[in-house]
């Protein structure tokens, strides 16, 4: 497969002149470069112990999203960006937590054990059952108006199924399985309220072969079941530029907080916040002539809900001034990377393609305690995903592949390698610096930037 180098794609133009060298100095050797004053500005105040303290404190408890947890979490970054000097916000966003209760199901006076689907309506209804196949959209018949659909699985999705009865007037959900023995399966969406439980092919076809023999009665009971809103939160910590030098570009530092349930997620994702907070705290007082944005973004574990909403919420000017978004999720495992140079750090994009991320990360690799380039691969799964659909810059720096106590209550502090941490922040923080010292007026000005190095694609799926 054909590989572009940097020097290719300078040549062709293909990438922005960040980390150019000027024309008349000669071409830095790739791979093989010094921290420059600018970098030891950063790299030299980065602390791994700091991060390693933060860590400690976050993954006291859990904190998945719209938890205790999660608010303690918060209070926390937000008093140390508050501490540092930082214009510091908190931007709170609901989301509904899906939850499944318990139910049963009596047909003709026997009762069945079946699963209740996650979010299923709460609630007891007795009707007539109706057999309505796939339940496929324009293949439910009326009949089912005011009685309980038998729908087989299969084919289309388990909304879509509720919906295209919930459309003709059922007032509940049996499914029956397509294959196997289990019964464990089915998920409703909100707003779909009706009672909705799954049960055994065997059972569902034994039903079927009922209902030929005339009108069945089935009474569905579910409770503790549905939707619960829950409020998240992102930390957003801004650092206005010097006024006379001021670019009006803004580079972000991501990372997320929230951890999974009952994990207590001190890689996933307390190392990350750990650098951000790292760098905010090295960066508070330095002159840029670009504003600087720290977040730490909720509910990344439920669907990168806060980095969505974070966004969202920007008009179109202030998304037109972001020049990049640097994500760190998972930044410290021990037991993660492999083999791979630099302890498995790389750095992912959406598109599998470079950017000016990618481009000052790997050469920041080079300058930095990883003396390594970093390289690059394809990947989502992280906060970096909606800024790459806005159109900015983004990268998402992990280790890989990941270690195996991922999502697990064994993500602990223990585990956590310092030396990576160091690493991680003083390559981002190198690149941040980059492009926010007042020297290098905008970006496409940059005269004083190191040399490009190689860098090279990296198919490395993460696993897990
Ligand atoms: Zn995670």
């Amino acid at each position: 497969m054909y590989k572009k180098t940097m020097s290719a794609m300078l040549a062709a133009g293909l990438v922005l002149s960040v980390g150019v060298a000027s024309a008349q100095e000669p071409v830095q050797k790739p791979n093989a470069q010094a921290a420059s004053a600018f970098d030891n500005k950063i790299i030299k105040k980065i602390s791994s112990d700091n991060m390693y303290n933060t860590i400690a404190k976050l993954s006291a408890q859990p904190r998945e999203a719209g938890t205790e947890g999660e608010w303690i979490g918060v209070q926390y970054i937000k008093s140390q960006f508050e501490q540092l000097g930082y214009e510091t916000e908190l931007q709170p966003f609901t989301f509904n937590e899906v939850v499944r209760g318990t139910g049963s199901l009596t047909v003709n006076g026997a009762t069945l054990d079946p699963y209740v689907f996650s979010g299923s309506y709460s609630a007891e209804v007795t009707a007539d059952i109706v057999h309505v196949g796939l339940a496929k959209s324009g293949e439910v018949p009326d009949e089912v108006r005011g009685k309980i659909a038998l729908i087989e699985r299969g084919e289309i999705t388990f909304v879509e199924k509720i919906q295209n009865v919930l459309d003709k007037g059922a007032v509940g959900v049996i499914m029956y399985n397509n294959s196997g023995t289990s019964n464990r399966f089915g998920q409703a969406n909100a707003g779909q309220n009706i009672p909705a439980v799954a049960i055994t092919r065997d059972q569902g076809l034994e039903l079927v072969n009922q209902l030929k023999g005339g009108p069945v009665e089935a009474t569905i009971k579910v409770e503790g079941s549905g939707f619960v809103e829950k409020t998240s939160y992102n930390v957003i910590a801004k650092m206005k530029p010097h006024k006379n030098k001021d670019t009006n570009q803004v580079v972000m530092i991501g990372a997320h907080h929230d951890s999974v349930a009952g994990g207590p997620g001190a890689n996933d994702d307390a190392s990350g916040v750990s650098a951000v907070l790292e760098l905010a705290r090295v960066m508070a007082n330095m002159p840029t002539d670009t504003e600087l944005r720290f977040v730490t973004f909720g509910a990344e574990e439920k669907g990168l809900l806060g980095s969505y909403h974070y966004a969202g919420s920007l008009s179109e000017e202030d998304a037109d001034r972001i020049v990049a978004h640097f994500q760190m999720d998972m930044v410290g495992a021990r037991d993660a990377g492999g083999d791979h140079p630099a302890g498995g750090l790389i750095m992912y994009t959406i598109d599998g393609k470079k950017n000016l991320v990618t481009d000052l990360g790997s050469a920041a690799g080079a300058r930095t305690a990883a003396d390594t380039v970093i390289p690059y691969g394809q990947l989502g799964r992280s906060d970096h995903q909606p800024f790459h659909e806005l159109g900015i810059p983004a990268a998402l720096f992990i280790h890989s592949p990941l270690e195996s106590t991922y999502h697990t209550p064994d993500d602990t502090l223990d585990k956590i390698d310092k030396n990576k941490l160091q690493e991680a922040a003083e390559i981002v923080g190198a690149s941040v610096y980059q492009i926010a010292r007042p020297d290098t007026p905008a970006l496409e000005h940059a005269r004083v930037a190191p040399g490009p190095v190689d860098y090279d694609f990296n198919d490395r799926p993460p696993g897990a």
